[in-house]
């Protein structure tokens, strides 16, 4: 027996319990050795019935004597009760609420081991437990109740009907008798961070030493456990700083910023760039010089003129001979990009063309032409800039707005036609630190943190829905001031169910006919065609309509000044980043704007979502609030931690870990011993390549 024999030869697992653990991603022994418990219970206070005294918690190994489902009255709680002896003379009573599932187990002469808080039963007189933890011991293995009682014990997840007792009995088993791996982590890492060695750490996981602090364990602060998340964290942060290493030698276009670039920049530019604009165009200038390829990602919060920069490292690409491609991810996004990128550009003298899903064939075939031809210098579009079938002649930078949103990365590839080109990633959804470490480990950051002068702070106030007239009266006189507003109703453009755009529809009847029957409004969402979709657009740009009701289609990017309010309904069913992004739509201007959020009875997350808001208008600590209130895997949208890999490591609770991880990692290769680097790069490549999806490591 090894650490990689599959579990079903493991005495004790079978076919049948080995394909329930396969469901749960535990296929070899390694597995289960790395399936850590996610609670630890103190069951060294083991007494006999007639020692119980109520207050304390305690653990007894009794039989059941009687067991019964109540009546019908309280059928609907499911009230589950059993009668438990141990020949101590007395009896517990043990109370199970929704207890429907212990009914089929804890049949007369069961063994088990209960654990939980002693209180005396008044009309019984009885000692009584409420929904304590019960184990079912099994009669042949007398010396069993020991492991699962008198102790600190581990408690995992059940798998399927594996339980945690099956578990405990299981990991004990193999501790005794595999021969636990070696430890790869540097000896000089493992010295400074003072942790245990991995044998150790794994054994005293499931198995911890009987003096263990338990509310340690619980948080998961014991050393033991500390080690195996710090392993987790520096494997990946190592994998990540050699994937960043070896990108940053490879070879790449190494642009030139010569005065006529600066001269082109400056006839381009339509306002006086911020400071921090400055700094960024400065760090993607240096890149882009640099003969390998740029890997950056721009973050700032909406609003803050990500644009314009990469209008700049556009300019930079096009002086030198090269195409830009730029990406965006919905269809309104990038023929504002095309609009934006074309009011900068053609002034300068530059082509620009956009590709999107929803022209003709016809057109579509045209454009790709004057692409490939090069004639086009910068070709803005859609997820259609990625088909196989594009072909630049020349690409030398490639933009991609929001691009979280196009999830795989890797479809960027495809770009990567020929040359490496410069990759210049934009985001307006702020990541929290913990999340860009390892999402975007690998990239270089450029953060804009400074709003285009003259923006007065969006005030945000939270209205409930039976004073929405109050909010439509609001309106009303600010559109008479001259300003606009969008009304946005709850409806996720991939989801666009036809009842919610009728809804929209509907809405945007009764506030165009009854509401503000003397004033232009104009309706946008998902499911109209592309066209109709750049008329509402452009109609509300121009200021031909006053109020746009439109659906979450508006979230990212829209860029209308003169918006001043931003209402939003049914506020308690958007997301945090959400709202925040759909409230960067106003305040683009000098006046004062504002965001609405009307609510009906909201969960308490809710109100402390709207709360949130509210309070903050800092992208940056909305996305953290974001993270808390979700959990990382939710924020991402993707399953669990939201980092492929991670089993015990949490991003939230062990952030601090995680910069220790990453500072570790970053020493060692800049300390670069080789035997240390051999061996870490060995160890990378056999056991976490495929783990995190880091492509060629080393
Ligand atoms: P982001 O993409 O970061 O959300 P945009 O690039 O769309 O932001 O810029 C938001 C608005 O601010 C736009 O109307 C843009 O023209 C304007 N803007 C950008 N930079 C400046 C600046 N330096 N001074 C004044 N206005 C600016
Ligand atoms: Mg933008």
């Amino acid at each position: 027996m090894d650490l990689d024999t599959p579990l079903q030869y493991v005495k004790g697992i079978g076919p049948a319990r080995a394909a329930m653990l396969g469901a749960k991603g535990l296929a070899t022994i390694s597995d289960l050795l790395y399936y850590a418990p996610f609670r630890y219970e103190d069951r060294r206070n083991v007494k006999t019935i007639a020692k119980l005294a109520p207050g304390e918690k305690a653990a007894v190994i009794a039989r059941v004597a009687s067991a019964k489902m109540s009546g019908f009255k309280r059928r609907a709680l499911g009230l589950f009760e059993v009668v438990f002896q141990d020949g101590s003379g007395a009896e517990l009573l043990a109370r199970w609420f929704h207890g429907e599932r212990y009914a089929d187990s804890l049949t007369p002469e069961t063994r088990v081991a209960i654990f939980g808080k002693v209180e005396w039963d008044r009309a019984s007189g009885a000692r009584l437990m409420v929904q304590p933890e019960v184990e079912i011991l099994s009669d042949e293995e007398d010396g069993e109740a020991t492991l699962h009682s008198g102790r600190v014990v581990a408690v995992y997840e059940a798998a399927s009907k594996i339980s945690t007792r099956v578990f405990r009995s299981l990991l004990n088993r193999i501790l005794g008798e595999v021969q636990l791996p070696d430890d790869p982590l540097p000896e000089s890492v493992r010295g400074r961070m003072e942790l245990p060695e991995l044998a150790q750490a794994i054994t005293w996981v499931h198995n911890p030493p009987q003096d263990a602090e338990i509310k340690l364990l619980n948080e998961f602060r014991h050393p033991a456990q500390t080690r195996l998340i710090f392993d987790e964290f520096f494997w990946l942060e190592c994998g990540l700083a050699f994937k960043k290493n070896k990108a940053r030698e490879a070879s790449g276009i190494s642009f030139s910023v010569t005065p006529r670039v600066r001269e082109q920049i400056k006839l381009m530019l339509p306002y006086k760039p911020t400071g921090a604009q400055r700094k960024v165009v400065q760090e993607i200038a240096d890149d882009m010089k640099r003969p390998h390829p740029m890997n950056r990602l721009l973050q700032g919060d909406v609003g803050s003129g990500k644009t314009m920069v990469a209008a700049q490292a556009a300019v930079i690409a096009i002086e030198n001979g090269y195409q830009v491609a730029v990406l965006a991810p919905t269809e309104i996004l990038a023929a504002q990009h095309y609009a934006y990128f074309r009011r900068l550009l053609e002034k300068i003298g530059y082509r620009v063309v956009m590709l999107t899903g929803s022209a003709g064939a016809k057109e579509k075939r045209q454009i790709k032409q004057l692409i490939e031809d090069g004639w086009a210098q910068v070709a803005v579009g859609t997820h259609a800039l990625l088909q196989e079938d594009v072909k630049f002649s020349n690409a030398g930078l490639a933009i991609v707005d929001e691009q979280h949103r196009f999830g795989v990365r890797q479809r960027l590839e495809l770009i990567r036609k020929g040359e490496q080109p410069d990759v210049l990633a934009m985001t307006a959804t702020p990541i929290p630190r913990t999340l860009a470490l390892t999402i975007y480990g690998d990239l270089d950051v450029s953060t804009i943190d400074e709003l285009p002068p003259g923006r007065k702070p969006i005030v945000t106030k939270h209205v409930m829905e039976n004073a929405v007239e109050g909010v439509y009266s609001f309106i009303a006189q600010e559109v008479r001031a001259g300003r606009q507003a969008y009304v946005v109703y709850p409806v996720v453009e991939e989801t666009e169910s036809s009842a919610e755009i009728k809804a929209a529809e509907k809405m945007f009847m009764h506030l165009s006919e009854k509401v503000f029957p003397g004033v232009a409004v104009g309706l946008l969402h998902g499911r109209m065609s592309a066209g109709d979709k750049e008329t509402a657009m452009r109609e509300f740009k121009t200021g031909a309509t006053k109020i746009l009701v439109a659906t979450t289609v508006i979230e990212v990017g829209v860029d209308v000044p003169n918006a001043s309010v931003m209402v939003i309904e049914q506020a308690e069913r958007f997301g945090l980043a959400q709202i925040h992004q759909l409230r960067g739509r106003v305040g683009r201007g000098a006046q004062q704007s504002y965001c609405v959020l009307v609510t009906g009875k909201m969960s308490d997350i809710a109100c402390e979502r709207i709360r949130t808001l509210v309070e903050s208008n800092d992208g940056f600590y909305i996305a953290e609030m974001d993270m808390r209130l979700r959990g990382p895997g939710e924020f991402f949208g993707t399953r669990q931690s939201g980092i492929p890999g991670l089993r015990l490591a949490d991003l939230m609770r062990d952030s601090d870990v995680l910069e220790m991880a990453r500072t570790e990692a970053a020493r060692l290769l800049e300390e670069r011993n080789p035997d240390e680097m051999r061996a870490v790069v060995k160890y990378i490549q056999e056991h976490w390549q495929r783990r995190y999806g880091l492509v060629q490591v080393g």
